[in-house]
């Protein structure tokens, strides 16, 4: 080729990186993969062992993409992960993976501990073998990003809010066992040098969230006419940030973040969990209403979530001021959204409904 001509991917203005997602058949990391593949041309591979919550139909819109490969393949298998680093040669990390639902980690803890910090301690391990193989240019580039939770902070009084130097007071096991890997992830920058980027996030909610969790699972009940269960007297308060623009913040963070540094990810949207169930009860009865009655009918007070946490409210300034990121969603204009997709949806629900998971009660204790 003459020396003036480009070839196509020289013409491209986009510098194209590749990223392994673990986890990217869940929830948030779906929307992850979703947006990388659909709005920038960077490469992905997702890391899924798909367990009960990850789902290959959340990933059906990029499937096809030469762009976009998949690993059904274990975190805390570390011959997998080495394998996967030594084929793949990423640039970024992104560890979404884990066992992400507290009542389920008060039921079977031994799952959280295996994934959430053996699972992390062997992706580190593999990563930081990786990143030590790579030239100078590609070394300083390489992110190493683990996605972690505002429930490592512990709870709240009516005031106050989580900052990135509040201290580490987790209360639940799948809380406790993400605080495990948070630290597993800072020891490996400070000790290795290995170029980590944690970032700490409040309730997402939205499109394709497993229907084990409130929002989706009030929308699936209300929809089939069933009990609306609150825990306790509905009073817990979670801050709400709808899940595009979290996924924003994380693309975010993994390319233009401080390496070795923190960031809370929240939506400025503090809600009391009954709050939230009547604001859903309102909207189903808008779009699609019922002939029986308003929805808040079916509200049920059931026995409260042992140990519940009572207020969790992130700042988020840092993310905004360093990093220039704020959430796009209210969470009126969010909450219609999801509302609307479940609507729009209901074959995505309605498999798991049928299948491994049917509504019932988790974490009773
Ligand atoms: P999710 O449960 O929807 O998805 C988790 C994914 O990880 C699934 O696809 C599952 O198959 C996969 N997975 C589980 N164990 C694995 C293993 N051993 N090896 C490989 N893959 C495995 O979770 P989510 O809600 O998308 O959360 C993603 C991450 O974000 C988690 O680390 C969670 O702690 C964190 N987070 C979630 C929220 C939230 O509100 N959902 C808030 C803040 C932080």
């Amino acid at each position: 080729m003459p020396a003036f001509e480009k070839s196509a991917d020289q013409l491209d203005p986009r510098p194209s990186f590749r990223f392994l997602i673990t986890g990217g058949a869940g929830f948030i990391g779906s929307a992850v993969v979703r947006k990388l593949v659909a709005e920038t041309g960077h490469s992905v591979c997702v890391v899924d062992k798909l367990t009960y919550a990850g789902n290959r139909a959340s990933l059906a819109s990029v499937a096809a993409d030469p762009r976009f490969r998949f690993e059904q393949a274990d975190i805390t298998d570390g011959a997998a992960m080495r394998a996967i680093f030594a084929d793949y040669d990423p640039d970024f990390v992104m560890h979404l993976a884990a066992e992400s639902h507290v009542d389920r980690s008060i039921d079977g803890p031994a799952a959280f501990i295996e994934t959430n910090i053996v699972g992390t301690f062997s992706l580190l391990q593999e990563a930081l073998r990786h990143w030590r193989g790579l030239d100078e240019v590609r070394k300083a580039a390489f992110r190493f990003h683990h996605i972690s939770t505002d429930e490592v902070f512990g709870s709240l009084g009516a005031d106050g809010l989580f900052r990135e130097d509040t201290a580490y007071q987790p209360n639940s096991p799948y809380s406790a066992s993400k605080a495990a890997s948070d630290h597993l992830v800072r020891a490996w920058h400070h000790t290795y040098g290995l170029p980590t980027l944690i970032t700490n996030c409040s309730n997402n909610y939205g499109p394709y969230h497993f229907p084990e969790k409130l929002i989706p699972l009030m929308i699936i009940n209300a929809l089939e006419g069933k009990p609306l269960p609150v825990y306790g007297n509905g009073h817990n308060v979670r801050d709400w940030l709808y899940v595009d623009d979290h996924a924003d913040a994380l693309l975010l963070v993994a390319q233009q973040g401080q390496v070795g540094e923190t960031y809370n990810v929240g939506g400025h949207n503090e809600m009391a969990n009954i709050d939230v169930v009547k604001t859903i009860c309102s909207l189903l009865d808008e779009l699609r209403p019922d002939p029986a009655g308003p929805r808040e009918r079916l509200i049920t007070y059931v026995t409260d979530r042992p140990g519940h946490d009572a207020r969790y409210a992130i700042d988020a300034g840092k993310i905004g001021r360093e990093l220039g990121w704020a959430p796009k969603e209210t969470f009126a204009t969010g909450l219609r959204r999801t509302v609307a997709w479940y609507l729009d949806n209901p074959g995505w629900w309605g498999d798991i409904r049928s299948g491994v998971y049917r509504g019932e009660r988790l974490g009773s204790a």
